[in-house]
């Protein structure tokens, strides 16, 4: 149901509020923030009436579209009966979307177990790796983004993301999620792989103990979404299975087809078939909270103590994930993410031609970067990112911002549904916004 707009300054008056109880750290995007009160396919509508088309989906997380009936109906209805009841008793719902899961995910004999996280689904894999193994080492990728919890915060090499150094894990950082920065980036891909797989060893040759897996997004996402060569996880794995160190992929950003090219993050990478274990989240429930991990049996049923989570694959959250899932799949949303996205992909390249601010226009599917820098350099530029994100919030179009400290990049991640029209209108007033930041930085 929507809202009738509120009067000019109804923006202001919420934000007065949300600082006077909200804790400072919790960012806030734009100048003057705004409150999005509904939304409908790729659109949504702020406080003031408003209309923006969405092009980033609430992180990722209005996977599908807003207000996509298929999932209000199955939230409802299930709403209507019965909204929790625990994972004490049996729960259809969630045995079902587990049966789904366990069969897309490429995992043999997989087990799913539902959170209502990304984070704690991180956390669980952690758990799940450092109990099976007897060690807490892992290895986690710079740059990397895996969660909130004091767990998942000690596997962030972001340091804007990473509020503590202290950590119940003993992590170590591998090179390889951002290609074309750091001091491999002049070698060819097979170059860059090769080298990351030397330092990989090295590192590990030089450690003592029995590390326990390597966690990684296949494309990074609050990094900026930037991954290594396609085949660098295949090529790391042949150096841990020879030490017994399992592979976690988080597919919280890149799950359910939104690169495009696979359902998966991880299968840019399936050499040797899919990963120990992979996390999720986000996009799966359209905006309700699930998240999860599924792994071989062996490793899930490793734990020798109860576990739960108490909200974790709640009916309600369940049967909007059954609703959700069965859309992506019905409609094709990744054959529409890789045709749609490539297309939005050339666009963006061309309007970023020329313009010496933008240093590189990168993604798969329905998931592009673009990289600013300043005028003329090769210097990370959060201001030309900031000032973009406000132009074309100005215009009607809704962005993300990640990478490096204050975000020199623009993240695109519409709902998978996104037509060509909805395509072409974003890249245009994407266009004049690059226009507008440029001439206004010195
Ligand atoms: N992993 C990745 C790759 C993420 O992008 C995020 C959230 N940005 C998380 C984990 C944590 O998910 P959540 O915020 O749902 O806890």
């Amino acid at each position: 149901m929507t809202r009738p707009p509120g009067a000019p300054g109804t923006h202001e008056t919420l934000l007065a509020r949300h600082r006077a109880v909200l804790p400072d750290w919790l960012a806030l995007y734009y100048e003057r923030p705004i409150e999005i009160t509904h939304g409908e396919g790729r659109h949504v509508w702020d406080a003031e009436g408003n209309r923006y088309l969405d092009f980033f989906g609430g992180i990722l997380t209005t996977m599908t579209a807003h207000a996509l009936p298929e999932v209000t109906k199955a939230v409802a209805e299930q709403a209507g009966r019965v909204l929790h009841t625990s994972t004490l008793y049996l729960d259809r719902p969630m045995v079902e979307l587990a049966e789904r899961i366990a069969v897309l995910s490429g995992i043999p004999d997989a087990r799913v177990f539902f959170t209502t996280s990304g984070t704690e689904a991180n956390d669980t894999a952690l758990l799940l790796a450092t109990a099976l193994r007897g060690s807490n080492q892992v290895l986690a990728m710079r740059n990397s983004y895996h969660g909130r919890s004091f767990s998942t915060v000690g596997i962030t090499g972001n340091s804007a993301w990473s509020p503590t150094s202290l950590s119940p894990l003993q992590t170590l950082y591998v090179h390889g999620g951002v290609r074309t920065r750091g001091p491999f980036a002049a070698l060819s891909d097979e170059g860059f792989t090769a080298a990351c797989v030397a330092d990989l060893r090295d590192m590990l040759d030089q450690t003592r103990g029995n590390v326990a897996a390597l966690i990684a997004e296949p494309v990074q996402g609050v990094g900026g979404f930037t991954s290594g060569p396609d085949g660098l996880f295949a090529a790391f794995r042949s150096v841990l299975a020879e030490r017994g160190i399992l592979w976690i992929s988080d597919e919280v950003q890149t799950g359910w087809g939104r690169t495009g090219d696979h359902f998966w993050g991880w299968q840019a990478h399936a050499a040797q078939g899919p990963p120990d274990m992979l996390t999720f989240a986000k996009g799966i429930g359209n905006g309700m909270s699930i998240g999860g991990v599924v792994a071989r049996a062996e490793v899930m049923n490793c734990l020798d103590a109860n576990s739960i989570s108490t909200f974790g694959g709640s009916p309600v959250t369940m049967a909007a994930g059954l609703a959700n899932l069965g859309y992506v799949l019905e409609h094709d949303l990744q054959g529409n993410a890789r045709r749609v996205g490539g297309l939005l992909l050339e666009r963006l390249r061309g309007a970023a031609a020329g313009l010496d601010i933008v240093r590189e226009v990168r993604g798969r599917g329905l998931m592009i970067g673009m990289e600013l820098v300043a005028p003329g350099t090769d210097e990370p530029c959060p201001e030309a990112a900031s000032l973009i994100l406000e132009a074309a919030r100005a215009s009607g179009l809704l962005l993300g911002k990640g990478g490096g400290p204050g975000g020199s990049v623009l993240r695109i991640a519409p709902p998978l549904t996104l037509t060509v029209a909805e395509a072409e209108e974003g890249a245009t007033l994407l266009a004049a916004a690059l226009k507008e930041a440029r001439a206004n930085l010195c």
